[in-house]
This record gives structure tokens, C-alpha cells and sequence, in this order.
């Protein structure tokens, strides 16, 4: 094994217990990745699900000395944050933590909008309490050794705030996530009766929105193992869904085909989506992509569980 990703949420937007939702699991984006025969430790978003993941961690990492991670967060919307002030290595005394992510806006910092969430008016214990020594860095576009041959490099997606997919490279394995995402559009794409038309700006805005989407395509060309946005159906997305930040299914497996990836996890299921329903939607596509003929494996993220490159 290169690396393992386990699964600590899948959910999309909220959390979502209950017995509806039993077998894929109700909490919010977080992975849990681990490298090579040391299983060395880096976590990706921090969702619900990393409070669970803080108890396995306790019980596994800590025996073997001071937890010393880094958290690379997607983005900053509640979702992917929300578990932070429950992830318990943040109370122990010698944790170092690393908290790596975009931010939106130039007045906002990652240690406010993220540490910020450990305030009086929304939770019991502040920041001033934590235990651990932790380090915000902002991440744009870019690439970085993480020593030991770990490589990540990152890649602005398309969200109504600025996201950033992942690309993990080690031992000749390639790990990526895409999500939250929705696909480049073209924005002139108005009809022929409409007065703002423009042969010429629709012909370019169409030139564009391909250009963007072969950019991520290109990100995540021929990785082993792809987490993507797959929230909506193709039916849902184009009724009204579109700008909302996420992909369909129909999309996800589209672009990922093209782009060679071997193996695709679809991710960041629909809050009203119960296992059955998400099932359901999952063995349609699969028959559909056999007729076409689709080779690469496709799976449903599922809490608890782990895929190994
Ligand atoms: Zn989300
Ligand atoms: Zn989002």
C-alpha cells in the first residue's frame, strides 16, 4: 500500500443521522489519508466526521508519540469545518497541528474563520483553552514537497467560494479530490431571442468553460483514486441546481472518464438522499455505463470505510 484514504464523512451541506442513512453515513466531508508502511497521518477537510476520526487517532498515533498532523482543508464553508472545535488532539498538550486552506475573502484569515468557531457565543471552550500549538496557512494554487515524498498540488475549482482540489502524489501513486465542484459553464449561453445575445460572446464564453474544465481534467489526469462532487443527478443539476457549487453523477463520471482516472469514489451525497435512494441512482448509472462501455471503476463513498492505492 502507497496510500489509504478511509472514509469519515461523505455527506454534503449538513449532517444527516438517522436510519435513512445508516449504511453510506450522515456526517460531513473528512478523510483520513495514510502513507506508506509508517501510516503517516494527513487529514483532508474537517466535516463532522473528523470527531470521530480524533478518537481513532487517540487510540492509534498517540501511543506512538505526540500527534504531529496536517489538516488540508477544501474550503471554508460550514460543512468542511464544523467538526474542528470536536476533533480531540486539539486539547492534548504536545499536539502539532497544521491547518492548510483557501479563504475567500483578503479581510478574513483561516485561523478566524476556522479557530474562530471556538468562541463563547457558539461553543464552551475558546481558542486561548486549546492545548495543542496549531498553524493556519493560507494555500493558493500551487505545489509542495511534504517531505518523506509526499507531494500535494493544488487547483482551484468552481464553487460560490474559493475551493481547492487536492492532488496527492507518493510512491508513483496519485491521489485527487474534486469537490465541491460543479463544471465551467458557459455564461453568454443565453438564447437567440434574447436581447443581450451575442454570436461572438457565446461562441468564446463556450471556448472558456472548456478550457477551465480540460484545466481539471488535466489536475486530476489519470490519478488511481478520485474523490469528486456527485450531489445531484443530471436531472436535478440542470432543473435548479445550476450554480450552486456541485456536480452530477452523470458529470462526475463524464469527466472523470475522459481524464483516464482509475478509479472515481462519488462524493458528498444530497442530505435528502437516503441510502436507498443514493443505491438506486448508483446501479442506473451503472448499467448505463456498461453500454458505454466504461472500464474505470466507480464506487459510492461510504463512511467507515477505506480504498487502498
Ligand atoms: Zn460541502
Ligand atoms: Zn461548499
Amino acid at each position: 500500500m502507497a496510500i489509504r484514504v478511509t472514509f469519515w464523512g461523505v455527506r454534503g451541506s449538513i449532517p444527516t443521522p438517522g436510519p435513512t442513512t445508516v449504511k453510506y453515513g450522515g456526517n460531513t466531508a473528512c478523510l483520513e489519508l495514510r502513507f506508506g508502511a509508517e501510516e503517516r497521518l494527513i487529514i483532508i477537510d474537517a466535516g463532522s466526521g473528523i470527531r470521530e476520526l480524533g478518537g481513532a487517532i487517540l487510540a492509534k498515533d498517540l501511543k506512538r508519540g505526540p500527534i504531529d498532523t496536517k489538516i488540508f482543508l477544501t474550503h471554508t464553508h460550514w460543512d468542511h469545518i464544523m467538526g474542528f472545535p470536536f476533533f480531540t488532539p486539539i486539547y492534548i498538550k504536545n499536539t502539532k497541528l497544521e491547518v492548510f486552506g483557501p479563504v475567500s475573502y483578503e479581510e478574513d484569515s483561516l485561523d478566524s474563520v476556522v479557530g474562530g468557531q471556538l468562541q463563547y457565543k457558539y461553543f464552551p471552550v475558546t481558542v486561548g483553552q486549546l492545548e495543542a500549538d496549531i498553524h493556519y496557512s493560507r494555500l493558493r494554487e500551487t505545489e509542495m514537497d511534504l517531505d518523506g515524498g509526499v507531494k500535494v498540488t493544488t487547483k482551484y475549482l468552481n464553487h460560490p467560494i474559493t475551493v481547492l482540489g487536492y492532488k496527492f502524489e507518493y510512491q508513483g501513486k496519485v491521489f485527487c479530490t474534486a469537490y465541491d465542484h460543479e463544471p465551467f459553464s458557459n455564461i453568454f449561453d443565453v438564447s437567440p431571442d434574447n436581447p443581450s445575445y451575442n454570436e461572438e460572446a457565446v461562441r468564446e464564453g463556450a471556448l472558456a468553460a472548456k478550457e477551465e474544465n480540460d484545466k481539471v481534467e488535466a489536475f486530476f489526469s489519470g490519478a488511481d483514486l478520485l474523490v469528486h462532487d456527485s450531489q445531484y443527478t443530471q436531472k436535478e443539476y440542470m432543473k435548479d441546481k445550476k450554480g450552486w457549487g456541485h456536480s452530477s453523477f452523470e458529470w462526475a463520471i463524464v469527466s472523470a472518464n475522459r481524464a483516464r482516472v482509475k478509479h472515481l469514489v462519488l462524493f458528498h451525497h444530497e442530505p435528502m438522499r437516503s441510502d436507498d435512494e443514493l443505491e438506486k441512482v448508483y446501479c442506473d448509472l451503472i448499467k448505463k455505463l456498461k453500454v458505454k462501455k466504461v472500464t474505470m471503476k466507480v464506487s459510492l463513498a461510504q463512511e467507515g470505510t477505506s480504498i487502498e492505492v
